[in-house]
């Protein structure tokens, strides 16, 4: 077999998991490292995500009084997936999550709070981690990409698509990318599959997530499932290939998303006949995506006071919607049912009986008394952010073959591997999605380190 080029480690995609994979694997200055990514200019997921990091035990809970651990933080997803066969997966994400949201702040520079105000379903103490000024994925991304750009064993490849596995006897031995079209082939003692998962690839979606038809995509083109498509032709198993994020606040016509603390504050969600369809807190917003999905043409309206309204904007995705226009103030019921279409006197039934419990200011959920105008409205649909299943693998991130057994050289992380949200939307909890992609980047990366760099001396 001939090769057009040599490295040590070849990680395919530049998210979240590939740029934190190459990181901690460049750590053994020996190696040489390159990123091959399909598009930067397209984007990855983590850009446009919300850069929330879920991990339990970290400095900044502790500073702020939070008692958490990665044990507590592993038993809150396994009690939302019900996944029980991922728990050895989950466990070691959890055990890397403090790690590396320390080693962004401390290291890399990269300026994190913990999100006080940002209550999830599922969530048994405030455990999400973001940065000060809440720019998101964009902050996170900057973050990652200026360490590799730092680094002097890591080359990023940016426009070079992988487009294929090479591997004799088994063995994964380099990766195919296309280099201004042209496909070369590269030699590598590992690859790093971290090209996210098959949300933008409609054929896939229907053979796999029949659930999520109809439902605004709100993810990248990139995510084609490219590298799972590659695992199954070497015949690795894949798992939870069900599984999506999906989102119940997603405003129709924008694309934007409310905040989803909101219900948790206790906005109201209504139906189209102005009528209460959910218990708006007892469900993430995956799930809720499910419920709305169920609904006459897919559509609900949220609805929230001003108190909720200051807490909420504290988000750069609640500020574009605000840009956007995608929600309204409104001073009386009669302007607030004219506006989204909905029946008046169903509507201020609904409004008159319902009770905002705000767990941000009483944790006890004592009685907050009904809503008050002026009060904000926005229409909300479902959505599919990204898929959650792929390929199989341990606790270490190597690709495991249907067959039993591993593939040599390979590993795989982020939403290219089998993910920890169970088989379906609803066993999503707020902070999986970036916690398998730095998880597993971590991991793997530091194995790589470990096993392919230098012996200590
Ligand atoms: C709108 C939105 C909001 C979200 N909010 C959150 C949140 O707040 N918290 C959370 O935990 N999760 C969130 N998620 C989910 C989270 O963003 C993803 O689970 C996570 O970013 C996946 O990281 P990744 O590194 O696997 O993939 P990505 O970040 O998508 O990176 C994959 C990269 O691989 C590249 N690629 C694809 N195919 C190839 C190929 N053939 N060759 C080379 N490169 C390739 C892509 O171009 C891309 O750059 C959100 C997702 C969306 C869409």
């Amino acid at each position: 077999m001939t090769f057009d080029d040599e490295v040590d480690v070849a990680v395919i995609g530049g998210g979240a998991c590939g740029l934190v994979a190459a990181l901690r694997a460049a750590r053994a200055r020996d190696l040489v490292v390159a990123v091959y990514e399909k598009s930067v200019r397209d984007g990855c997921n983590t850009r446009f995500s919300s850069g929330s990091l879920a991990a339990g035990g970290t400095r900044h809970q502790r500073a702020a009084g939070v008692d958490d651990s990665p044990e507590r933080h592993a038993r809150d997803i396994l009690a939302v997936s019900g996944d029980a066969a991922s728990a050895p997966i989950v466990h070691a994400l959890c055990r890397a999550a403090p790690r590396y949201v320390e080693w962004l702040a401390d290291e890399l520079g990269h300026p994190v709070e913990l999100g006080r105000d940002m209550a999830r379903s599922g969530q048994s103490v405030p455990r999400l981690h973001t940065d000060t000024g809440r720019a998101g994925g964009a902050r996170l991304v900057r973050t990652l990409r200026d360490a590799v750009a730092a680094a002097p064993n890591i080359a990023f490849v940016d426009e070079t698509p992988g487009a294929g596995l090479v591997a004799e006897d088994g063995r994964v031995t380099g990766v195919e990318v296309l280099e201004n079209g042209v496909r070369r082939r590269v030699h590598a003692r590992a690859v790093v599959l971290a090209a996210d998962g098959f949300a933008a690839n409609a054929a896939m979606m229907a053979e796999h997530c029949p659930d999520a038809r109809g439902a605004f995509y709100g993810g990248v083109s990139t995510s084609t499932g490219d590298a799972i498509g590659w695992g199954l032709g070497l015949g690795a198993a894949v798992r939870n290939m069900g599984a999506f994020l999906g989102h119940g606040m997603v405003v129709p016509g924008h694309g934007t998303r409310l905040n989803p603390v909101l219900p948790f504050l206790g906005a109201l969600l209504v139906g189209t006949d102005g009528r209460r369809f959910a218990d708006e807190k007892a469900q993430g917003y995956s799930k809720l995506g499910r419920l709305i999905a169920a609904r006459p043409g897919g559509r609900a309206v949220l609805i929230w006071d001003e108190r909720m309204h200051e807490i909420a904007m504290h988000s750069e995705l609640m500020r574009e919607s605000a840009a956007a226009g995608a929600f309204s103030r409104h001073d009386t019921l009669a302007d607030l049912a004219a506006s989204l279409g909905l029946p008046p006197d169903a509507l201020a039934g609904t409004l008159g009986g319902f009770r905002a419990v705000s767990t941000e200011d009483d944790p006890r959920g004592v009685d907050h008394g009904p809503l008050r105008f002026p009060l904000y409205a926005g229409r909300v649909t479902h959505g599919v952010l990204t898929t959650q299943g792929g390929l199989l693998v341990d606790e270490t991130g190597r690709v495991l073959h249907r067959d039993g057994g591993t593939i040599g050289g390979l590993y795989a992380g982020g939403g290219s591997a089998c993910g920890i949200s169970g088989p379906s939307t609803e066993g999503y909890m707020s902070g999986n999605g970036l916690l398998a992609a730095l998880g597993f980047g971590w991991i793997i990366g530091d194995r790589l380190a470990a096993t392919l760099g230098p012996p200590p001396t």
